[in-house]
């Protein structure tokens, strides 16, 4: 992978590769290879060159820094706003035999004492610090008694504020350029629009930095977007179905809904929990908590919840409710596979999301440029949604980049099919045109497609609307049908929702030209086939692809592994990775050397765990 053609603004020699860097990543990390664009990031910090990250999640990121922390003189200082992940973060880097440490407020000062001693005595090899400490007095002054290997600005999104990610420390890191000069900064996010590299780029100071962007694709992830009817029974439906025994994030828009739907779901005998921002920290804590250390949870949150969780088995993320942009949906449905196996994105969208969404709008506060915006970002979710071309390719050119068609999203896999849907528009359009003309009235969907299929409605009895010209036009096409096609009309911006009624629909100056016959109009038909996709079914553990006998095996370490992380009281694959328990699976070593040659098995592993593997898979034999 290249830097896609950012001009090469660094200094580095880009000939020069540190064989400690290789021989660092075999020996404490395990792994044979650096992956894309790795190897390339990791010597130009190492030679102290500052660098921009943008990789999406499960790229492979914190290799980027901690390689070269371990490389370089001193310590390396990880800035990060997930205070409530530092801990599995610190002990999974122990568990490598890493020296790692973090500061933040959860500690109590005889922590934070020891930290800052070990910090200065040169202790450390990382230490992962909030930015709202990191910008105290106190800590200047014990940054500046040690030594610095470089600084990592992780999440460097938080940055920018047009992001739901906003974090107004972080406009203060740009001091650290003015006060360390000679040190170097990586900053390292999974957000990819060009507008974001430069805003990150500009506030914090990364003037010189070399720009590394690496393909946003996540192949592994399997896209799929339903038109919602009965949102819980396809929810209930895709969690049976599909991921039974899985954990997984639902998404939702609101607190009550994240509430409902959750209860919901533990009715059902799922194991689901709540996640908002409403709930007090310590629930949310103890939530997280779970979601990540027992298998099989799912999660139902609110966006406030995801960012930074390293979990890699995630098997699905469902949106219930209509994200607010592609970015926040390419962000939110990152979450899922990051071990690369195989996952799921699952949107249900309706109607009622595209009125409520341009209402909220609406009725937001910030001026016209920012309505505008939200506007536009709507739009462009809008036109995943209903597109019926590949959404991964619709997705990537949304970020810049180009691929073709995937074959494993929804479009790709059932192709939709399209229809002329010019006169269908029409008759809806002058329905809504005679409505406002001639009624003035408030009305909803349900009720201008009451008048188009000519039902008598106690509320079309009651106004009279049985005389109109347009009662009873739209015979031909059923409720549903009438519902898509008025989505994709407001998807499309050939009607809009009043500001003024609640729901009311508006033409727009659009409308016209479809009104008039100067415009043909294709639009996406609704599959009514089940959510489930060409699939094979898989079982609950995910390696359908191992040979029986590595089954067992792996089923074997997998429940070995998780005695060792409940005594540790860290998560499962803080200890290993599904991925490492396959390989080990599949090798069936019999000595240490031969499962020191297994990706993922580093020397402090090998030297902690390697006997008691080695015991498991015997006993297994006998
Ligand atoms: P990100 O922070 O970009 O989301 P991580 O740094 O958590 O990604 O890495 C994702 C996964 O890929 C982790 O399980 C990590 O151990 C693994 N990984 C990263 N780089 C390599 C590599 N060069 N070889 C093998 N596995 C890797
Ligand atoms: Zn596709």
């Amino acid at each position: 992978m290249s830097d896609h053609g950012f001009t090469d603004l660094g200094t580095a020699d880009p000939q020069f590769s540190d064989p400690r860097a290789a021989e660092i990543l075999a020996r404490v990390f395990g792994y044979e290879s650096f992956r894309g664009d790795q190897q390339a990031i990791v010597d130009h910090v190492i030679q102290g060159g500052d660098a921009l990250v943008l990789m999406p999640t499960g790229g492979g990121k914190s290799l980027c820094y901690q390689v070269p922390s371990l490389v370089r003189a001193g310590t390396g200082v990880v800035i990060s706003p997930l205070i409530a992940l530092m801990q599995d973060q610190v002990d999974a880097l122990t568990e490598l035999g890493v020296r790692a440490a973090f500061l933040n407020s959860t500690q109590d000062w005889q922590d934070t004492r020891e930290v800052e001693r070990a910090f200065v005595a040169g202790e450390l090899d990382l230490l992962y610090v909030a930015p709202e400490r990191l910008l105290t007095e106190r800590c200047q002054q014990l940054l500046a008694r040690g030594r610095i290997a470089l600084f990592a600005i992780d999440e460097a999104h938080c940055v920018s504020q047009w992001g739901h990610d906003f974090r107004p420390e972080y406009l203060g890191l740009s001091m650290l350029h003015e006060q360390w000069p000679n040190v170097p900064r990586i900053a390292l996010t999974a957000t990819a629009t060009d507008v974001t590299r430069v805003e990150i780029a500009e506030r914090l100071a990364l003037n010189d930095a070399r720009h590394y962007v690496a393909s946003f694709d996540r192949p592994n992830i399997r896209y799929h977007i339903v038109e919602k009817q009965d949102v819980r029974r396809q929810l209930l439906q895709l969690l049976r179905q599909e991921h039974a025994g899985d954990a997984g994030i639902v998404y939702c828009l609101s607190r009550n809904k994240v509430e409902d739907t959750a209860a919901f779901l533990c009715t059902q005998g799922i194991d689901a929990l709540p996640y908002h921002a409403g709930l007090g920290a310590a629930v949310r804590a103890q939530n997280q908590s779970r979601f990540l250390r027992e298998d099989g949870v799912v999660m139902v949150a609110t966006i406030a919840f995801g960012m930074g969780i390293d979990k890699p088995d995630v098997r699905f993320v469902a949106h219930i409710d209509l994200p607010k942009s592609v970015e926040g949906y390419y962000q939110e449905t990152g979450r899922a596979g990051r071990d690369g196996l195989p996952a799921t994105a699952w949107l249900a969208y309706g109607l009622q999301d595209v009125v409520q969404q341009r209402r909220m709008i609406d009725e937001s506060a910030g001026d016209d440029a920012f309505r505008r915006r939200l506007g536009a970002a709507l739009d462009a979710m809008l036109g995943l949604c209903e597109t019926v071309s590949c959404r991964r390719q619709r997705l990537l050119q949304y970020f810049g980049q180009s691929i073709t068609p995937c074959g494993n999203c929804d479009n790709c896999l059932n192709p939709p099919e399209s229809w002329d849907g010019t006169v269908a528009a029409q008759k809806m359009l002058s329905a809504i045109y005679r409505l406002v003309k001639e009624r003035g009235q408030r009305y909803g969907a349900g009720h201008l497609i009451d008048i188009l299929r000519g039902k008598e409605t106690p509320r079309v009895l009651e106004h009279g609307h049985g005389t109109l010209t347009v009662y009873g036009i739209g015979k031909d096409l059923s409720e549903q049908a009438w519902r898509s096609v008025l989505r994709q009309l407001l998807a499309q911006g050939l009607l809009m929702v009043d500001q003024e009624g609640y729901g009311t629909l508006a033409l727009t100056d659009e409308s016209r030209a479809v009104l008039k016959g100067e415009r043909t109009l294709m639009l996406r038909r609704e599959a009514d086939k089940p959510v489930k996709a060409a699939a094979t079914p898989r079982n609950k553990s995910l390696q359908p692809d191992l040979p029986r006998a590595a089954q067992s095996v792996f089923e074997a370490l997998r429940s070995w592994r998780a005695g060792i992380a409940r005594s540790h009281g860290v998560p499962a694959y803080v200890i290993f990775h599904d991925a490492t328990l396959r390989e080990i699976a599949l090798a069936r070593p019999d000595t240490l050397e031969d499962l020191g040659f297994v990706n993922g098995v580093g020397i402090k592993k090998l030297e902690s765990y390697g006997e008691s593997i080695l015991e498991c898979i015997a006993e297994l034999a006998e």
